[in-house]
């Protein structure tokens, strides 16, 4: 292995270039993509991203490929536009990550799922809450993007172009997780570790709220609660992380 420029957040560790040309973040990347479908948050669809540790304005994507086919060779770097100079066909949704890393300076992974269980909560008039003292992230609230505000009425969903990437981080506005009415969602983080751990939270707080809600009214996380368990929470997440690694094919 031999260093190349760049460093993972923010130390001065840097960066190892293995002799096929993947890099840490290419190799942490294709993993989250295993760790995603393995848990369930992604199936043939859905994809992760993770913001360039090299260069801010850029991102890491998997080209057009499944999630669990994903190995650190697939990756395609692409700019704040969606715009790669890889000749590999790009996801159709990379305007999701591309125009959310523009509006969030903070945000250094997404991952947008169609994760089953959360997709109720986009196409009724009840909120999803935080109900788990594992979900505290999704306080104060978590917003619903409809696509027929930007797209018509006739569109397919699908964030395929710049436009309908700025509606969508527009609807995202500071929250962790945003709905996307009848198709799925998208969930941010500080990090690939954190964001996983989001996107998986936010399915499970899902399933949990309906089995909860059949029983009577429910009792929710104060914003105050949420708060306290994040930051209890947050470091905890590499346990997690590594665990989910290790079980992931
Ligand atoms: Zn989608």
């Amino acid at each position: 292995m031999t260093a190349v420029a760049g460093t993972r957040d923010g130390s001065d560790v840097p960066q190892e270039q293995s002799a096929d040309g993947s890099t840490d973040q290419r190799r942490e990347l294709a993993k989250a993509n295993h760790v995603l479908v393995d848990q369930g948050i992604l199936d043939g669809f859905g994809h992760v991203s993770v913001r360039s540790d090299e260069d801010p304005t850029t991102f890491l994507l998997a080209r057009n490929l499944a999630p669990g086919l994903v190995q650190p060779q697939d990756v395609q770097v692409l700019t704040l536009d969606g715009d790669t100079d890889d000749p590999r066909k790009p996801y159709l949704e990379r305007h999701i990550h591309a125009q959310i890393y523009r509006a969030r300076p903070d945000v250094r992974a997404v991952v947008h799922s169609h994760s089953p269980a959360v997709i109720p909560f986009g196409v009724s008039s009840v909120p999803l809450r935080p109900i788990l003292h594992m979900a505290g992230f999704l306080a104060p609230r978590v917003p619903v993007f409809e696509a027929r505000d930007t797209m018509g009425a006739g569109s397919d969903l699908l964030v395929s172009s710049a436009e309908s990437g700025v509606a969508l981080a527009e609807a995202l506005g500071d929250a962790a997780v945003v709905l996307m009415r009848g198709h799925g969602s998208t969930t941010v983080g500080g990090s690939l570790p954190e964001v996983v751990y989001r996107a998986i939270y936010t399915e499970v707080n899902a399933r949990v709220q309906v089995e909860a809600e059949r029983l009577g009214a429910c009792t929710y996380l104060t914003d105050e609660e949420a708060a306290a368990t994040v930051a209890t929470n947050t470091p905890q997440i590499g346990r997690a992380w590594q665990y989910w690694q290790d079980r992931a094919v």
